[in-house]
């Protein structure tokens, strides 16, 4: 049952058309909110929202065209808050030196396909690797049907102090690339916010700290990269254009420090212990794991350091979990294939959060960090007609997101659902 690519684009949209209306016939829909299933729902589409959800068996309206998606379980497109779409996995450095912007910007935008082919409708992008701005233009490619792909949030370049960040290590009189603005005290750093704004960031993402992986996975050192005033200057200035800040943060420290600054949400927190996470849920604060990555790179390395990186971060997140912090779904997509990107649910569940959660911090949690959650996030009249259709029930085996048979988004359907002899329901 290999879905069939309908299109690499929508088609331009014509001013003067009616919008078209369609009708998903759904195998059963999927309510996020409480996790009840509807039985053959039908979800009507008119243009890029969601029209109305009728019952089983409902007299369609006029002109619909039906899309058969009975063998299927249906549900809001999912987001992925933490995405690299410029960043492949393999070398880093010959991708910063090797690999021209144009190529970077080719191979960003044939992830954030695969990315919505897997069923993630939407993306926060979180700092372009060296690849300037060219998130930004993706962002308004995808926006104007040029080419497919998830509806994005950018960060363009990210910001990092000088000595913390790569490319490092390199001979002192030649010049290299870096993956990050540099910036350094509180004016450059104010001066590098407005810059990227400029340039079209809806975030502002930051290092709080940076570390030095040995090549077995050890930690060698892990150092704040910012000072209080730093990071207070960073935040205030993104605030004062209104837009959100995301801080790197493996440790401590750093975390502390990013939170008092007012930062939206704290990404990959490996060794984040109760009194952060106490400060976040006292500011409302996200943590966004991002479990993948350092999963992924266990498994291509599974030496006992590596061990401890994951099995602290397992329980970090099962600290924050008890602690009932607000949890977003981030994978790191781009330093693994973006085809895996659904294994973040899946890690979150084998970490103890219960599927229906899971799929909450994919969606509803998701759409309220990127202040979406009138836009995305569940099936309901109004929003955007963001849906997938997956086989199995993810409820149960929350590893049916893999399955992903058929995606829409904003009405434009990306897949067409597989044609099915023996419905599985
Ligand atoms: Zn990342």
């Amino acid at each position: 049952m290999t879905p069939t690519l309908l299109a690499e684009a929508p088609p331009a949209k014509k001013q003067e058309a009616p919008p078209r209306v369609s009708a998903l016939r759904c195998g059963r829909l999927l309510d996020v909110r409480t996790g009840t299933l509807r039985e053959g729902a039908i979800v009507v589409v008119r243009g890029d929202r969601i029209e109305e959800v009728l019952e089983r068996g409902a007299k369609l309206p006029e002109g619909v065209s039906l899309i058969d998606l009975s063998a299927f379980t249906v549900l809001p497109g999912l987001v992925d808050a933490h995405t690299h779409t410029f960043l492949q996995p393999g070398d880093y450095d010959v991708q910063l030196l090797k690999q021209s912007l144009p190529r970077r910007t080719l191979q960003a935008a044939a992830q954030a396909r695969a990315l919505l082919v897997a069923g993630f409708t939407t993306i926060r992008d979180l700092e372009t690797e060296g690849a300037m701005f060219g998130d930004a233009d993706l962002r308004d490619a995808i926006a104007d049907g040029l080419v497919a792909g998830p509806r994005m949030q950018v960060a363009t370049r990210a910001i990092s102090t000088t000595g913390n960040y790569a490319l490092l290590g390199y001979a002192h009189e030649v010049a290299v690339p870096k993956g990050v603005q540099i910036a350094d005290g509180p004016w450059e750093i104010r001066k590098a916010v407005r810059e990227q704004i400029e340039n079209g960031a809806d975030w502002i993402k930051f290092y709080g700290d940076y570390r030095t992986f040995l090549p077995t996975g050890e930690i060698l050192d892990l150092r704040v990269t910012m000072t209080q005033e730093e990071m207070d200057a960073l935040v205030d200035e993104a605030a004062r254009r209104h837009r959100p800040a995301a801080a790197h943060c493996y440790g401590n420290d750093a975390a502390r420090a990013a939170i008092r600054a007012g930062v939206r949400s704290v990404e990959h927190g490996l060794f984040l212990d109760e009194t952060t996470f106490k400060m976040m849920l006292d500011k409302g604060v996200y943590y966004c794991p991002t479990l993948t990555a350092y999963r992924t790179s266990y498994d291509a390395t599974p030496t006992p350091a590596w061990k401890k990186v994951v099995d602290a971060h397992r329980d970090a997140f099962q600290r924050a979990l008890r602690m009932k912090l607000k949890i977003a779904s981030g994978s790191d997509a781009g330093d693994f294939p973006p085809e895996n990107a659904a294994r973040e649910l899946e890690l979150m569940v084998d970490y103890g959060l219960p599927p229906l959660k899971a799929i909450q911090a994919a969606t509803l949690v998701d759409a309220e960090l990127l202040g979406w959650q009138d836009r995305i996030g569940a099936v309901e009249p109004g929003k955007m007609a963001d849906l997938i259709a997956v086989e199995g029930n993810p409820v149960q085996d929350i590893s049916a997101l893999r399955r992903v048979r058929f995606v829409m988004k904003g009405g434009e359907a990306f897949l067409s659902p597989p044609a099915v002899t023996n419905s599985s329901f």
